[in-house]
Order: structure tokens, then C-alpha cells, then sequence
């Protein structure tokens, strides 16, 4: 041990002083520890490999894909506000209950309620032409009789800032790069209030989207409260960019654009939870979740039916083992994820202080496994990596780790952020967004044989962290 590791302990520990002191007043920080805790986790081999034959080989092979189908092509998209919606959560809790797991129920939350009612986009010049869109989240109408006014192609905001006096009165059309969901998606999120910024009468922007077959997809968007509210839909990658090098041409562009969407009043829906209470520990939960709800086109399948329904999966097959877990293991699906979190971040407020040991989500496509993301200290991740062990029949021990502060977990966030432990399903999802938020959210994307090595790795995951008799490492903020 030398003097410079001393002073740089020392100094680490003075900047996180709060969080050192609370390490060590848990005690589960040393090297015993989690020498014991891997053990423990090697010792549950026996039923996780139960766990994903049965999975894979065995009863529950192809039962995801088979209630995922009846539930989607029953229901359809599940737009928050929609009474489809509710009957949708209906039907879950029924078969949920008809399948044995335990506390099944809604808690309610009051969500937005928007229609899109019926809309076009048509181009009146240089030439006459249908354009293929669909109205964001939130967006007003446009007056009765439409918006028909000249065009303005822009790539960036900065674009926009620089042209803001050709802006005035003109329809803003966005046709931004695709770079990555985060940064294209500015342009859906802000193109509203940053056209209306600079004068615009409305906004189109390009789809968020890395491919294209004339599909709009659209998504939510936020209006700046104190600038006027302009109506906004997407366009196709297609016609984005054939406007925009209609405009590099400096040829006239005038589109005619009707839409009759609606804002309602907040409304009331639920989140769907159920559970395995644990034998030993069962105030304290695992918690496994996805969103029920949707966009109100194409089927909601990929987003995020498979991931709602993965919840349900993972607890009915441990029960089709009889094998219960020492914690609790919940699912939840949330409600109106797609207009705002509105469903977790109201759970949150109201179980903010609630026992979470671990939590987790799965709402980036349920494709063939590579393992999970993590967010968790360093004794987590140690622990982590020899669940990840368990995986390793199947090919799907990726574990990519980040600490509890950057660590983005969706909708469980929240929670990694007071110090839990997260965990996000990672799959091979490189065409997540070819179908995300369009008509072609369906049944097509997915396939019975991955879902089934989906809930393999979420069923091993949650078993093995509700399981094992120490709970895993956390930090406490
Ligand atoms: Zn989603």
C-alpha cells in the first residue's frame, strides 16, 4: 500500500463521503461477500437450466409467440385514452388470473387521451402528389379547411435558425439525417415548437426511422406552453427527401395538409400487475416490466406488446416448474409509456420507497438474445457476470454495464437512479426502428423461437437475483 493510493482513497472518500459511510454500514461490500454471493448464484444452475429447457424444449416453447399473437391480433394497437386500451387490460388480467398468478390487478393512473381523427398531406406544387403521413402525438388540427401554404425544407434546427425570416407563414418540413434514435428523434420531439418559433403555420418532419418503404412513423411530440401550438405530423423518408432536393433546385413547394386530431381530458387507465410472492423475503420484489400500450397503428407487437407480455411469460413458467423464488418476483406493464412514462413515473411517485432489489425492462425489441445492459456498482457487476454464466447454453451472456447515475433503463430508471440495480433485455435489434411506431409494428417482426430465448434470459435473470439469498450489491443515494 502506498501513500499516493492512500491519498487518493482518502480524497475519493471525502467527495462521496455519504455514499462511503452507507457502503460500509450495509457490509456487503467485501471480497467474502461476493465470493459467497457467486456461489449462491452458481448454486441455482439446477433450476435455471429447468428454467430454459423448458423455455426452449420444453411446455412454454412457442406459448409467448401464441399469446402474444391471440392478444395482438384480438386487440390491435392500444393507443393510451382508447376504451381498446382498457379492454386490452381486461383480457390480460382475466388470463393472467385463469393462469394462477398471484395478485393480479389494475392500478389506476390518469393518462393523456388524444385521437388523430382524420387526416392528408397533399403536394400542390411543383406537382400534385398524396403524401404518406401520420399526425404526432398531441398535435392540434389544423383549421377547419386546412393549412395550404409554401414550403420550407430544412436538414437542422440550426438550418432553421439561420433561415428564420424565409419561415414566416410557410409549412416547416424537417428533413433531418438519421443518425440515431436520441439525436434524430429532436426533430419529432421539438419541430413543432421550433417551427412555430420562427413563424411557422405547421411542421412535417421525416420519419425517425433508418429505412424506409414509404412508411410513416410517428411518435410524441411536446409543444413550448408559452409559443403558439402548430399543427405537426411525419412524412416519409421519401418524400423528405425528394422535397428537399426539389427545394436545392429552388423549385416552389406548396402542400395542403388536413388534420382534425383531438386533445380530451386526462382519463384513467392501469397498470397491469401480477406477481409470485416470494416464500422467504416477500416484501422484497424483483421487479420485471414492459408497457402494454401502443400507437394507435399497426399492431404494437414489437413496441411493446413482447415486452409487456415477457412479465407474464417469465411468472408462468416458473410456476409451470413449481419452483418458488425466496423474493417476490412482479411484473408490471405499464400504462401510456408512449406519450411520457405516464404509468411508471405515477407508480414511482406513489413506491418510490417500496423494497426494489432489482429492476428491469424490456422495451427495445425482442429479438435473439445477446444478454442484458446493467446499471449497478461494481460488486453488482461481479455478481451479475456469473448470472450471466447461467446463460451461457443459450449463447446470451452479454452483460454491458454502466454505473447507477448514467445507466439508462427506460422506465425503471428512476429507480437505478436512488442506487437499485437495473437491467435492460439486449438483443440483436439493429431493425428495431425499421418497424417502430409504423403499420409495420405486427406479429411479422417477431419470431417464436427468440421470444422463447427472450423469456429464457429475463425467467433466469429474475429467478436467479430473487433467489439467491443475499440481495444483489446496490448503492444507496
Ligand atoms: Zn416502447
Amino acid at each position: 500500500m502506498n501513500i499516493v493510493w492512500i491519498i487518493t482513497t482518502l480524497l475519493v472518500c471525502l467527495s462521496v463521503s455519504v455514499k462511503c459511510f452507507v457502503l460500509q454500514d450495509s457490509g456487503i461490500s467485501t471480497n467474502l461477500d461476493i465470493a459467497r454471493i457467486k456461489a449462491d448464484v452458481r448454486r441455482q444452475k439446477n433450476v435455471t437450466d429447468q428454467l430454459i429447457q423448458l423455455a426452449v424444449n420444453g411446455s412454454a416453447k412457442g406459448q409467448l409467440y401464441n399469446r402474444l399473437a391471440d392478444f395482438v391480433d384480438r386487440y390491435g394497437s392500444r393507443i393510451s385514452g382508447s376504451q381498446n386500451l382498457e379492454n386490452s387490460i381486461e383480457y390480460i388480467k382475466l388470463k393472467m388470473k385463469e393462469d394462477k398468478l398471484e395478485n393480479v390487478y389494475g392500478d389506476i393512473v390518469e393518462v393523456p387521451h388524444w385521437e388523430r381523427g382524420e387526416e392528408s398531406a397533399y403536394m400542390m406544387k411543383p406537382r400534385y402528389k398524396k403524401l404518406t403521413m401520420l399526425g404526432l402525438g398531441t398535435s392540434i388540427a389544423t383549421p377547419p379547411g386546412g393549412i395550404h401554404a409554401e414550403v420550407l425544407v430544412v436538414k437542422t434546427f440550426e438550418e432553421l435558425e439561420r433561415r428564420a425570416s424565409d419561415a414566416v407563414g410557410k409549412i416547416i418540413v424537417f428533413n433531418q439525417d438519421w443518425v440515431s434514435y436520441g439525436v434524430s428523434g429532436r426533430y419529432r420531439f421539438y419541430g413543432a415548437a421550433r417551427a412555430a418559433a420562427v413563424g411557422g403555420v405547421a411542421s412535417l418532419i421525416r420519419s425517425v426511422t433508418p429505412f424506409s418503404i414509404n412508411s410513416p412513423h410517428t411518435g410524441s411530440q411536446v409543444y413550448n406552453e408559452s409559443i403558439k401550438k402548430i399543427p405537426t405530423a411525419c412524412i416519409t423518408v421519401e418524400d423528405a427527401e425528394m422535397m428537399w432536393r426539389m427545394s436545392q433546385r429552388g423549385e416552389r413547394i406548396e402542400i395542403f395538409l388536413n388534420m382534425s386530431a383531438k386533445n380530451f381530458p386526462k382519463t384513467l387507465s392501469r397498470n397491469v400487475i401480477s406477481e409470485i410472492v416470494g416464500s422467504t423475503y416477500p416484501d422484497e420484489v424483483v421487479l420485471i416490466s414492459g408497457h402494454i400500450d401502443s400507437w394507435d397503428v399497426g399492431q404494437g407487437a414489437m413496441d411493446d406488446g413482447a415486452g409487456a407480455l415477457l412479465g407474464w411469460q417469465v411468472l408462468s413458467m416458473i410456476l409451470q416448474l413449481g419452483s418458488r423464488p425466496k423474493r417476490t418476483i412482479r411484473s408490471i406493464m405499464w400504462t401510456a409509456e408512449e406519450f411520457g412514462f405516464y404509468g411508471s413515473r405515477d407508480y414511482f411517485k406513489r413506491h418510490k420507497n417500496d423494497s426494489f432489489v432489482f429492476v428491469s425492462e424490456s422495451d427495445m425489441g425482442t429479438f435473439k438474445p445477446k444478454g442484458l445492459t446493467f446499471g449497478g456498482n461494481q460488486d453488482a457487476v461481479e455478481v451479475m457476470k456469473e448470472v450471466m454464466g447461467l446463460l451461457s447454453i443459450i449463447n446470451a451472456t452479454s452483460l454491458v454495464t454502466s454505473s447507477t447515475d448514467t445507466f439508462d433503463g427506460g422506465e425503471v430508471t428512476p429507480w437505478v437512479r436512488l442506487g437499485v440495480p437495473g437491467a435492460m433485455l439486449e438483443t440483436y435489434n439493429e431493425k428495431y426502428f425499421y418497424f417502430h411506431h409504423s403499420e409495420g409494428d405486427t406479429m411479422e417482426v417477431l419470431d417464436s423461437d427468440d421470444l422463447d430465448l427472450c423469456s429464457a434470459v429475463w425467467a433466469v435473470m429474475a429467478y436467479t437475483v430473487a433467489n439467491i439469498e443475499d440481495s444483489l450489491p446496490r448503492d444507496f443515494v
